[in-house]
């Protein structure tokens, strides 16, 4: 089994760790050629969704990994990643790959909880840590999407398919708990 992490602009290093952790192959994504190697299953980091939507047009990788995600690739999508998945965004009339039927608001804890940690629930795992930073929840779902966990009511995890979202950083989390990304990797032996 074999990972592919998007590496044009933010956190994969810290998602690269966390595969080393749990002992999973991967490589990064940063040019086209990347592309051309096999792979089972896809992470899109945090970091500035704006950029990344950007660099993944210059680079030629977004429309390979748009028909990638449409054709079932199984993705774990953090943060920015989480952006580039939603169908729509809030107060934005920009869409990137647009795989999820999910409406996502950017950086919608406003200025004073720009950064925050908590914990909780995530369906099918029980309790886990959670760290935000400058972070989207997700506004409304269509039909088909899983709703995995809520903080303070607003919707912070989905899967739609084989892909997952997430408002928050578990790379970030990684020491305290591996468990999203090993429900990720459960899903990929699972195809
Ligand atoms: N605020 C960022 C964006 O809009 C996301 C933040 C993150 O990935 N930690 O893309």
């Amino acid at each position: 089994m074999t990972i592919a992490v998007l590496a044009v602009q933010g956190a994969f290093l810290e998602q690269e760790q966390t595969l080393d952790m749990l002992g999973v192959n991967y490589f990064e994504i940063r040019q086209r050629p990347d592309l051309s190697r096999p792979f089972d299953g896809l992470i899109l980091p945090g970091g500035e969704s704006t950029v990344q939507g950007k660099l993944l047009r210059e680079l030629g990788l977004f429309d390979i990994l748009k028909e990638k995600i449409e054709d079932g690739l199984p993705v774990l999508a953090t943060c920015a990643g989480m952006i580039l998945l939603a169908g729509a965004l809030a107060d934005d009339s920009t869409v990137h790959f647009g795989t999820m039927p999910i409406r996502v608001r950017r950086n919608a804890y406003g200025r004073q909880l720009g950064s925050f940690h908590t914990t909780a629930n995530m369906a099918g795992i029980g309790p886990v840590p959670m760290t935000f930073i400058r972070a989207p929840y997700v506004e409304s779902v269509d039909d088909g999407v899983d709703v995995l966990a809520r903080v303070d009511n607003r919707i912070v995890a989905v899967r739609y398919g084989r892909q997952i979202a997430l408002s928050f950083h578990p790379e970030l989390d990684r020491k305290e708990s591996t468990a999203i990304h090993e429900t990720f990797l459960r899903m990929l032996v699972e195809r």
